[in-house]
C-alpha cells in the first residue's frame, strides 16, 4: 500500500467560497493586511491555525447531544475526568474554557514578580500569561532547534545543560515550575523526545522544581516518539503518552488541538494544595469545578476526542499529510523548517525573502501573498508576533526566526485541497522577488499580532 489515505469518510460538508484576485486585494486592504482581521467567509483554505478547527466525528456530535448540562456533578464531567485521568495519570483534573485559561490560573498562583519560568519555547499565550503575572518567561531550546534548515529527530528538546545552569544562576527558589511544550508549537511543531523529558525531570527533581507539560499536541508528540525514538516502535501511542505524562507533575492543555474539540482545555496536577488554589480561582474566573467555563456537551466532545486522537491510523495520516506538504515545498525550493512538524509547515521567510529585513516583516509579506494569489490564510510567527521594542532606543528587537505557519486543521481538508495549496505556493515562490515589506501603523501593547494594522511599503 503506497498512498496513506484519510482514515474517514465525509458525512457532513461545509461549502467554501471562491473569490477573484481583485476581490482578494480589496479584502486584504480592508483587513489592513492582518489575516486575523479577514472575515473567515472570504477565505478559501484556512490554514491560520489548527486550534479549534478540527472536524468532529459522528461520535463527538452524538456526545454533544448527550451532554449533561447540570450545574454541579454532571455525568459529562465524570466521563471527561475519567478519560483525562486514565490518559495522564494526574489526580486533579480541572476543566477550563481554553488552554490559556489553565495558564492564567496556574501562573496567577505560582507566578509573580521575581519568578522565572523556563520552557523549551513558550507559546504566545503562555508567555503572555507568565509575563502578565509579573514573572519572566525564558526559552531554553536546544541548539538544533534554532537552525531551521537542519534535519534532526527531536528539535523541540529542552537544552538541559542550559536549564541546569539557569537554575543555578537564578536560584531554585525563584523557579516555581518548569514547562515543556509538546510538540514545540512556536519552534516549528517539532517533537520532544522521551529521553529529553526524562533528563529534564531528573534535573528538576534534584532542585525540587515541578515539571508541567504544555500538552496541547501530546498525541502528535507521542507518535513522533514511536516513529523516531529507540525502544518505542512497538509501544502503543497511548502507552507512550502515558509515559510522557508520568514524568510530569501536571499539565496545561488546550482541547482545541489534540482533543479534536472546537473549544475547551484543562489544567491537571498531582499537588493537592495547588489544585485547591486552582479550583478557588476557577470558581471566580471560569465556573464551578465540574464544568469550568464549558458546557456539559463540550466535556463530552473532549472526552471522545481524546480517545480518537490516539488512533494510530489517524496519526499516521495526520503526520504524513503534513509531511507531504512540506516535501513538496522543499522540492520547489521554498525553505521550510526541517523536518516538517506535526501540525504545520513553517516557511523560513527570512531566507525566502532576503531583500526584506526583519523590521519590514518578511513573514507578513508571505502571508499576504498566499491570500492574494490563492485565498489561503496563514500566519506570521516572527517579528510581528514576537518582536519587542528596545525600551531605550525604541528599535525593534526581532526573534531569531521569521517564520510563516501553514497550520493544518485536523480531519478538515483533503489531499486535493493540499495539492491546491502546493500550486499556490509555487506562484508565491515565482513572484517572491517582487514582494514588498510592511510597516505597522497601529498595535496593542500585548499579543499585537491579533489586532495590528499594516501598510504595504512601496
Ligand atoms: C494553543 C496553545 C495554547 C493556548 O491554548 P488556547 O486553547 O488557544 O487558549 C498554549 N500552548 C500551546 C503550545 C498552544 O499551541
Amino acid at each position: 500500500m503506497k498512498t496513506i489515505i484519510e482514515p474517514f469518510k465525509i458525512k457532513s460538508i461545509e461549502p467554501i467560497k471562491f473569490t477573484t484576485e481583485l476581490q482578494r486585494e480589496s479584502i486584504l486592504r480592508k483587513a489592513f493586511f492582518n489575516p486575523f482581521l479577514i472575515p473567515a467567509d472570504d477565505v478559501l483554505i484556512d490554514l491560520l491555525t489548527d486550534s479549534g478547527t478540527s472536524a468532529m466525528s459522528a461520535k463527538q456530535w452524538a456526545g454533544i447531544m448527550d451532554g449533561d448540562e447540570s450545574y454541579a456533578g454532571s455525568k459529562s464531567f465524570y466521563r471527561f475526568e475519567k478519560t483525562v485521568r486514565d490518559l495522564t495519570g494526574f489526580h486533579h483534573i480541572i476543566p477550563t474554557h481554553q488552554g490559556r485559561a489553565a495558564e492564567k490560573i496556574l501562573f496567577s498562583i505560582v507566578g509573580g514578580k521575581g519568578k522565572w519560568i523556563p520552557n523549551n519555547t513558550h507559546f504566545d499565550t503562555t508567555r503572555a500569561n507568565v509575563e502578565y503575572s509579573g514573572a519572566e518567561a525564558v526559552d531554553l531550546l536546544n541548539e538544533t532547534g534554532k537552525h531551521p534548515e537542519l534535519k534532526a529527530d527531536f528539535k523541540g528538546n529542552m537544552d538541559t545543560a542550559a536549564l541546569e545552569k539557569f537554575i543555578q544562576d537564578k536560584g531554585a527558589e525563584h523557579i516555581p515550575l518548569c514547562l515543556i511544550t509538546v510538540t514545540n508549537n512556536s519552534g516549528g511543531g517539532q517533537p520532544v523526545s522521551m529521553e529529553n523529558i526524562r533528563q529534564t525531570k531528573k534535573i528538576l527533581q534534584h532542585y525540587h522544581i515541578p515539571l508541567f507539560l504544555d500538552a496541547c499536541r501530546f498525541a502528535e508528540n507521542a507518535y513522533f516518539i514511536k516513529l523516531r525514538e529507540k525502544g518505542y516502535a512497538d509501544k502503543s501511542v497511548r502507552e507512550i503518552a502515558r509515559e510522557m505524562f508520568s514524568l510530569a507533575d501536571g499539565c496545561t492543555m488546550s482541547a482545541k488541538k489534540d482533543a479534536l474539540a472546537n473549544i475547551g482545555g484543562f489544567l491537571a496536577m498531582n499537588d493537592s494544595a495547588l489544585a485547591s488554589k486552582s479550583r478557588n480561582l476557577l470558581i471566580v474566573t471560569e465556573g464551578f469545578p465540574t464544568y469550568g467555563g464549558l458546557a456539559g456537551r463540550d466535556l463530552e466532545a473532549i472526552a471522545q476526542g481524546l480517545e480518537e486522537i490516539l488512533d494510530e491510523d489517524y496519526l499516521r495520516y495526520r503526520i504524513r499529510s503534513v509531511e507531504y506538504l512540506g516535501d513538496k515545498f522543499s522540492a520547489m525550493g521554498i525553505p521550510i523548517v526541517q523536518p516538517p512538524g506535526g501540525h504545520a509547515i513553517y516557511i523560513d521567510a527570512k531566507r525566502l525573502l532576503q531583500h526584506i529585513p526583519p523590521h519590514e516583516y518578511p513573514g507578513q509579506a508571505v502571508v499576504s501573498e498566499f491570500f492574494r494569489l490563492g485565498g489561503i490564510r496563514c500566519v506570521e510567527i516572527g517579528s510581528v508576533m514576537f518582536g519587542k521594542y528596545d525600551t531605550t532606543t525604541g528599535s525593534l528587537i526581532s526573534p531569531p526566526m521569521e517564520l510563516v505557519r501553514l497550520a493544518i486543521p485536523r480531519r478538515v481538508y483533503t489531499q486535493s485541497h493540499m495539492d491546491y495549496v502546493i500550486e499556490v505556493a509555487e506562484n508565491v515562490f515565482k513572484n517572491r522577488t517582487n514582494l514588498k515589506g510592511f510597516r505597522i501603523i497601529e498595535e496593542a501593547p500585548m499579543l499585537r499580532h491579533f489586532t495590528a494594522k499594516f501598510e504595504n511599503l512601496v
